[in-house]
């Protein structure tokens, strides 16, 4: 970085991108305190199942609430998790918290299935399956309401190892989504052997699609090879009417973005639920 000198106490600060700064550091070590008192909490956002008007699932968003720093985004702190093994006790946090979440859903008379995301660290632990079997057993849930979020990236930096893992958790009755899909190098050979059910569509795709003519040829593509390969599709980053429109059209399963809802605490998350009406993101809904 440029080091002016009226400027040079912050620069460390600014710098918090570079993998050994003081901040990285000092965050790396402080995460699993901070998941022992509280600072980490779970947002949801829900998927709109685009043909059947309903909320079928919601997606579970990881927030550090930090007492001097406040927000910290995942996309900083997950990877210095995944740098100091502290991810296998955050994903043990957020499916243990998103289970309980289902469960008084189900109580209050909503059937909302559970996406939680999962880091290529956590699909090679041994260990992931019999923790979920144990919640499973624990919280005396049908195993169809869990789905897990794993990005293409993670599948694609060591397919044969994902693979095995996948066909466990598979054979769980997990349903498998491909997270962030377009934005890694998937061979399509090695796509076809994954047994996954869904495949989410990366926003850098959807953000723009209502304008953007590219982007509309790049997501038909993409729905082309997904129900090619069988597999149903979830857009990411759906900003406005349009682009559900556009989603609807091509036969998209799920539409998940701004437009519906920011990813909510629960309380508030709640509230949305109980207002929630279908008929008000649908352009064609006059009738
Ligand atoms: P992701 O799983 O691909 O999640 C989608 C991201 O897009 C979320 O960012 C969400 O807030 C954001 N988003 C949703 N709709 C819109 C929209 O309409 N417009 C725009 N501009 N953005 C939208 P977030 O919450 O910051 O999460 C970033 C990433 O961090 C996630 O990407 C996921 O890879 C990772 N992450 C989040 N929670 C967890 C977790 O519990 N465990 C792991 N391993 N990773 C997580
Ligand atoms: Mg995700
Ligand atoms: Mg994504
Ligand atoms: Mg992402």
């Amino acid at each position: 970085y440029s080091c002016k000198g009226k400027h040079f106490p912050y620069a460390i600060y600014q710098d918090s991108l570079n993998k050994y700064s003081v901040q990285r550091l000092s965050l790396m070590s402080e995460l699993r305190g901070a998941l022992a008192e509280g600072q980490l909490q779970l947002f949801y956002q829900p998927k709109l199942a685009i043909s059947e008007r309903k909320i079928t699932t919601v997606e579970c968003l990881i927030r550090w609430i930090h007492p001097v720093h406040g927000f910290i985004p995942p996309d900083e702190f997950i990877p210095l998790a995944e740098q100091t093994g502290a991810i296998r006790d955050v994903t043990h946090w957020g499916l243990r918290v998103a289970f309980k979440q289902y469960k008084q859903w189900q109580e209050l008379g909503y059937d909302i299935g559970m996406a939680v995301n999962i880091s290529a660290i956590d699909l090679v632990d041994m260990q992931l399956p019999t923790y979920v079997a144990e919640l499973m057993s624990e919280f005396d849930v049908d195993n169809t309401m869990l789905t897990l979020e794993v990005t293409e990236s993670a599948v694609m930096s060591d397919p044969e190892s994902a693979l095995k893992a996948l066909n466990t958790l598979r054979r769980m009755g997990i349903t498998l989504s491909i997270d962030d899909f377009g934005t890694g190098y998937s061979s399509m050979a090695q796509l076809k052997k994954m047994p996954v059910d869904e495949l989410k569509i990366d926003k850098a795709f959807v953000l723009d699609l209502a304008k953007s003519e590219d982007d509309k040829i790049m997501v038909r593509t993409l729905m082309s090879l997904a129900q090619n390969l069988g597999l149903k599709t979830v857009a990411e980053g759906v900003e406005d009417g349009e682009t559900l429109k556009f989603l609807q059209e091509v036969g998209c399963t799920k539409a998940q973005g701004f437009y519906m809802s920011r990813p909510l605490p629960a309380d508030k998350f709640n509230d949305w639920l109980k207002d929630f009406n279908a008929d008000d993101f649908y352009l064609d809904s006059s009738k």
